[in-house]
């Protein structure tokens, strides 16, 4: 079989010293990239002279562009795909093309490099031993829950994905489905204002202010085999009751025990209607 090889080759994650002579290379070399957002990694090959076409590959375009990859893979050429940072497939466009490459044969090579959840890992403080990658929590408020009810009794040490934006909600329901464990907060890996936080969550997540910028990796402590149990109906419905009782507006009582119990309006107001 004459086919090319599809190479899955790590770009930097904000510090562009962290790419590799091989990804260079590879990239100059090969005869197609396969790129999750052409316009950024034109920049990044502008930067290491590297004039290789682009063609995009990205969670849009990944049916249709992944059969025309195919087509030119099986046609002979070599295709190098790159995400807009750190591994391909990881969080990331990638993992499908190569499936179907695998699928159809075609040989796939990997081109290590830089990545975010290694990288916050290594640096967390926790066991390295064993570790589940998590990546991101789903959006709805009823997947993460089942997630992390999934995870609660997990041992391995934890990697979250998480943007600024979610950070707080997303500090705040570990807390209360995992309970109050040790954390590794990773931000801006490998840019200039690189910081660690560790602690308990409890003590991390009021070190944020109003305004959260960068990016972030959550590292979690596994399961300790210590009991913790989640908060029941009738802690909340507990709690919901005596913010009444001392006078809080009957709304107000229900928004503030949904906030603070991680659940959405509606669970508290059916079950304080029970
Ligand atoms: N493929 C990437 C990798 O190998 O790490 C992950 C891409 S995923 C779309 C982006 C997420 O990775 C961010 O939201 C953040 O959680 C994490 N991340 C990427 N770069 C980071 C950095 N420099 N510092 C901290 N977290 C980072």
């Amino acid at each position: 079989m004459n086919a090319g090889i599809l190479y899955l080759v790590a770009t930097p994650i904000g510090n562009l010293e962290d790419m590799t002579f091989r990804a260079v290379k590879i990239l100059r070399e090969v005869d197609l990239i396969a790129a999750e957002d052409t316009r950024h990694t034109r920049k990044l090959l502008t930067h290491f002279e590297i004039h290789t076409p682009l063609q995009r590959y990205d969670e849009v375009t990944k049916v249709a562009n992944g059969e025309k990859i195919l087509a030119e893979l099986l046609s002979g050429k070599n295709v190098a795909c790159v995400s807009d940072a750190g591994l391909p497939a990881i969080s990331d466009p990638g993992a499908d093309l190569a499936k179907l490459a695998i699928e159809s044969g075609v040989q796939i090579c990997p081109i290590p490099g830089a990545n975010a959840a290694l990288s916050a890992l290594i640096c967390s403080g926790l066991d390295t031993t064993n570790f589940y990658f998590a990546g991101f929590l789903p959006k709805s408020a009823k997947s993460r829950k089942d997630i992390l009810q999934k995870l609660s009794t997990q041992e391995a040490t934890l990697i979250f994905y998480e943007s600024p934006h979610h950070l707080l909600k997303t500090l705040a329901e570990l807390k209360n489905f995992l309970g109050d464990r040790k954390i590794s907060i990773a931000r801006e890996l490998t840019k200039l204002h690189e910081e660690f936080l560790r602690g308990k969550i409890s003590e991390l997540e009021n070190k944020f202010g109003d305004e959260i910028k960068g990016e972030f990796v959550i590292i979690v402590e596994g399961y300790s085999g210590e009991e913790f149990s989640l908060p029941t109906e009738e802690n909340f419905i507990d709690y919901c009751k005596n913010l009444i009782a001392s006078g809080v507006d009957k709304k107000i009582a229900m928004r503030d025990t949904a906030k603070k119990f991680n659940l959405s309006r509606r669970e508290i107001y059916n079950a304080m209607l029970k």
